[in-house]
This record gives structure tokens, C-alpha cells and sequence, in this order.
């Protein structure tokens, strides 16, 4: 057990971070010596096992991440986006790998993300599964295949308490799109429409979200021609799949050299 890599949980009390929790002690390929959370939270200070209403880990969740860093060859981080860049210069100060699911990063964060990579490993995805990076890559194919006769749809739900939208897999499925028909998203893309909008520009790429109740993630792309409709679909039932996703990047991170990580790359989907 002192011989397997350890391993360091931010945002322990949130949802992520509690199935993050499950699946190293489950797993056995991690030990676990650090959970985080925010200043102030009503956890700091107990045992993560014991906070999250089960036997004692032996672990008691602090505020401080350097400290918990420093013992880890791996941080797992499913938080907030200024809560990320932070974590990002210190893992790279402790020479940590440091998988990134957290999502709504602006460019400024992506920019002090990117800088960190510079000093240690990062793997950063917007959804960790193994279903959706593959729909990802189909999702480029298909793109490239139809050309700009079909129109491109992405259409997600999430639960209701989500914050940012469209969500980080929409955006991803967007690039991949975008990519597979050689344009920049940025220059292409609809992000809700309301009111008269006028018609559908040819070659945008649209996207719609819909929130509510406990939905854990669904998406939706549809390539829409005329007289046909190919949508590809993915629904996500359980989160254990993200956190399976995380926990096999901090594994396949700590062989690789400094640098920003996608999960297409742990999953060699190129
Ligand atoms: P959540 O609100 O349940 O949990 C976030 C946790 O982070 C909270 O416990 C909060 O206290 C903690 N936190 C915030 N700032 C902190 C700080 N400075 N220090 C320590 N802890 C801090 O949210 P969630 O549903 O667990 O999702 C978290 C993030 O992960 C979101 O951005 C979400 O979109 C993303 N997510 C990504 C994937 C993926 O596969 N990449 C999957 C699910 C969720």
C-alpha cells in the first residue's frame, strides 16, 4: 500500500470529489494523502472517510494545497475554474501530475493552465469517459465526411444545480466538428438562439442546453441535411465513469513528460 503513488483530492466534499473518493479506495491503484477543500468549509479539519458518512480514511480534509501536494504524485481536481489555475502553479511547483475536469475555463485561465504545463504534467478534459472522448473523435470524422450541406447541432442537459453551459463535452464536440471541417469554432458558432434571429447561417455550428433535476449528462450531435438526420448520441448515467476516466489519466500521466494533456491522448484516440 506505502508503495502505490499518492494521491490528492480537491473539492472533496463535492460531487466529483466524493466519487473521486469512492473510486481510489476502491481502485487500490492510488493511496490517498490529501483532500482539499475551500477556507472555512465545514469538512476541514475531519476525516474525508468519516465526513462523507462511511468508515474513517485516515485522511483529514485541510485548506491548505501546497502542503497536501507536496506528499502526491497526483492531484485530481474537479472544482472551480480560479480554484484550478491556483491548483495548476502549485502541482507544478510539487512536480505533481495534475488532471483537470473542472470546467467553464475562460481563455485567461486556459493561458495560466497552459503555463503551469510548462513545468509538469496536466491532462485537462471537459469529460473524462471513455464514450464521449470516442464520440469526440467520431464526431471529427463524421464532420469532415458530410461537408457543409448538413448542418451541425450539438443539443446537452445537465442537472439543474450546473453552472456553466454550454458544457464543457458541448464545446468539446464543438471543436471536434469544427476541426473535422478545417474552421475555427469561435468564428462559426451560434450559442443560443431567442427572437427573430433571421435563418440559420450556412456552416455555423448551433448549440442549445437544457438543465434540470438530476440529469448527470447527455449530448446530442446532429448533422441535419436535407431529407436525412444523423445524430450521435451519448448519455451518461452514472459519474463514476468521470471519475474512472480521472483516476486512469493520473495513472497514464505519471509516465509522460511535462506538458497539456487531452484525454483523446490518454485513451490514444489521437
Ligand atoms: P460541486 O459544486 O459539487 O463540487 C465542487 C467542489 O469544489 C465543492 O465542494 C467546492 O467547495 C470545491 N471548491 C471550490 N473552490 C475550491 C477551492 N478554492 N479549494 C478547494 N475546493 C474548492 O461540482 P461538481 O458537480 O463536483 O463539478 C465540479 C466541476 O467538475 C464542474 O466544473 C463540472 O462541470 C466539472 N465536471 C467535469 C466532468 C468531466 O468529466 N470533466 C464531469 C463532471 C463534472
Amino acid at each position: 500500500m506505502a508503495d502505490l503513488p499518492g494521491i490528492v483530492v480537491t473539492g472533496a466534499s463535492g460531487r466529483m470529489g466524493q466519487m473521486l473518493l469512492r473510486e481510489i479506495v476502491a481502485s487500490a491503484r492510488f493511496r490517498l494523502v490529501g483532500a482539499i477543500e475551500r477556507a472555512g468549509h465545514d469538512w476541514i479539519g475531519r476525516d474525508v472517510g468519516e465526513a462523507m458518512g462511511g468508515a474513517p480514511l485516515g485522511v483529514t480534509v485541510e485548506d491548505d494545497p501546497l502542503d497536501a501536494f507536496a506528499r502526491a504524485r497526483a492531484v485530481v481536481d474537479f472544482t472551480s475554474p480560479d480554484a484550478t489555475v491556483e491548483f495548476a502553479a502549485l502541482a507544478a511547483q510539487a512536480r505533481a501530475v495534475h488532471v483537470i475536469g473542472t470546467t467553464g475555463l475562460q481563455p485567461a485561465h486556459l493561458t495560466a493552465i497552459s503555463a503551469a504545463a510548462r513545468h509538469a504534467v496536466i491532462v485537462r478534459a471537459g469529460n473524462m469517459s471513455l464514450g464521449v472522448n470516442l464520440l469526440v473523435a467520431v464526431t471529427r470524422q463524421v464532420a469532415a465526411a458530410l461537408g457543409e450541406d448538413f448542418d451541425i447541432e450539438i443539443v446537452e442537459a445537465h442537472h439543474r444545480a450546473k453552472v456553466d453551459a454550454p458544457s464543457g463535452t458541448a464545446l468539446m464536440l464543438g471543436q471536434a466538428a469544427a476541426a473535422g471541417r478545417g474552421v475555427d469554432l469561435d468564428a462559426v458558432s451560434d450559442r443560443g438562439r431567442d427572437g427573430v434571429t433571421g435563418a440559420r447561417v450556412p456552416g455555423h455550428i448551433g448549440f442549445a442546453s437544457l438543465r434540470g433535476g438530476d440529469i448527470v449528462g447527455e449530448h446530442d450531435v446532429i448533422f441535419a441535411g436535407q431529407g436525412e438526420r444523423l445524430v450521435l448520441r451519448h448519455v451518461a448515467t452514472d459519474r463514476a465513469i468521470f471519475a474512472r476516466g480521472a483516476l486512469r489519466a493520473a495513472a497514464w500521466g505519471l509516465d509522460q513528460r511535462p506538458g497539456e494533456y487531452a484525454m483523446t491522448d490518454v485513451l490514444g484516440l489521437g
